[in-house]
């Protein structure tokens, strides 16, 4: 039996075919995010056919479908809770009907930071831990908890999700959630540019230069001593080691999984974070906690859904 497994991202869907927890054939097709959910899902199943027919898989052998979701997610009812700007309608849509009528198969909806530290879990930087935070430093920043073995969720399923979302500035600017000072708003590739943009040195800045401005080139110029990269780096690294540190406080994990596109700088992002939570969160010793890079940078995702719709009964 194979299960089918497709990571919704806000640019790109990533999709794969898995058999016994291994991935036997992946593709990633572009998401239209302003689309309906049902014109995404019907791309999903023509590519996943696709995929199928390429290595002579049939139908039949779907035994579940395991989708994740860039919101907030009702795993218990396969349902989308957050009324996300993007795949129009995913709030009201049945998703486990969808996967009766169209593959005869069981589905499992998850956040897709929850899927990711599953996949990790299973299969790549998290194995053999038990409690793991993990938080993905990207376009925004996203979060997920695991403790004692099991997947924190709470009564609204939003715990462990809002990492991105506790402030780290009182005097921070307003974040797209409605708060102030969120992680996100003072560190992710959304908030970058305008941070830049609106600090004063930067018309003296090789940024104001730059076509785009995202962390690939702001690393760059810090690294050329460009002054407003420096600080600006120097800030990020700080907001993003009081965010692990305020996980390191709520959850008490073991283990703190850092992905996301940021990390292509994790030799200067890694020691960074190490340091702060050894100098300032609570724990028995410096390194009692430690700061890892995800492994499964492409595909912990569809493994975390493949391993979920494993454990359906
Ligand atoms: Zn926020």
């Amino acid at each position: 039996m194979i299960n089918i497994a497709a990571d919704l991202g806000g640019t790109r869907i990533k999709l794969g075919i898995l058999k016994a927890g291994e991935l036997l054939a992946a593709t990633n097709l572009e998401a239209l995010a302003n689309e309906s959910i049902e014109v995404n899902l019907a791309r999903i199943s023509e590519a996943a056919r696709a995929l199928m027919t390429d290595h002579s898989l049939t139908k039949g052998q779907v035994k579940g479908i395991g989708l994740t979701f860039p919101g907030i997610v009702d795993s218990q009812q396969g349902r989308v809770l957050s009324h996300y700007v993007k795949y129009r309608n995913a709030h009201a849509f049945d998703f486990r009907a969808w996967a009766r009528q169209e593959w005869n198969a069981s589905l499992a909806l998850e956040n897709d930071a929850r899927a990711a530290l599953l996949g990790e879990w299973v299969k790549g930087a998290g194995k053999g831990h038990k409690n793991i935070v993990l938080l993905t430093l990207g376009t925004g920043v996203g979060s997920a908890v695991l403790l004692e073995g099991k997947l924190l969720r709470g009564v609204h399923f939003l715990a462990g999700n809002l990492g991105g979302h506790m402030s780290v500035n009182l005097k921070g600017r307003p974040c797209n959630c409605g708060f102030f000072g969120c992680l996100e708003t003072e560190a992710s590739t959304w908030a970058l540019p305008e941070k830049a943009k609106m600090h004063p040195l930067f018309r003296e800045s090789s940024l104001s230069k730059a076509g785009n401005i995202e962390f690939a080139n702001l690393f760059q110029e810090a690294e050329r001593g460009d002054r407003l990269s420096v600080q600006l780096v120097e800030e990020c690294l700080r907001a993003w080691g009081v965010g692990v540190v305020n996980m390191v406080h709520a959850y008490d994990p073991e283990l703190v999984i850092i992905g996301g596109g940021i990390m292509k700088k994790k030799a200067s992002i890694l020691p960074y974070l190490q340091n702060m939570v050894d100098q300032y969160a609570w724990a028995p010793a410096a390194g009692s906690v430690k700061i890892v890079s995800a492994e499964q940078v492409e595909y912990a995702g569809l493994l975390g859904m493949d391993y979920m719709v494993s454990q359906l009964s």
